[in-house]
């Protein structure tokens, strides 16, 4: 079983504790369909705007176990208010430089 952990907008922490993710991820529904259920290893925020700390919070997930890092909705297509991440191409392309190429990424969740 693919081993997962999240990374999400701390912006939108008010608004959701990312309840669909974990089913998504325990159903393996949403961007998890290709690979069945997936065992969350962690989720955490980015850190906060601009998004300097998500490289440290992807690699912390790795160590922990992550094949993959899977960034919630709530960064790239804003759910649930329609808010996008600004800073999002920044830090996909920071993760992307600075992890493991084995280590898989998911632009989002459901
Ligand atoms: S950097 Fe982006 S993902 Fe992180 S808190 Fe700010 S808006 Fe949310």
């Amino acid at each position: 079983m693919l081993k997962v952990g999240f990374i999400r907008c701390q912006q939108t922490e008010d608004l959701c504790p990312g309840t669909m993710d974990l089913i998504i991820a325990r159903e393996g529904k949403g961007v998890f369909e290709e690979c069945g259920p997936v065992e969350v290893v962690g989720f955490v925020s980015c850190g906060g705007c601009p998004g300097k700390r998500v490289i440290a919070r992807a690699k912390m997930l790795v160590e922990r176990g992550a094949d993959a890092i899977a960034f919630a909705s709530c960064i790239a297509k804003g759910t649930p208010i329609g808010f996008p991440c600004p800073h999002w191409n920044q830090m996909r392309e920071a993760v992307i430089k600075k992890l493991d190429s084995r280590v898989r990424l998911f632009d989002w969740s459901h």
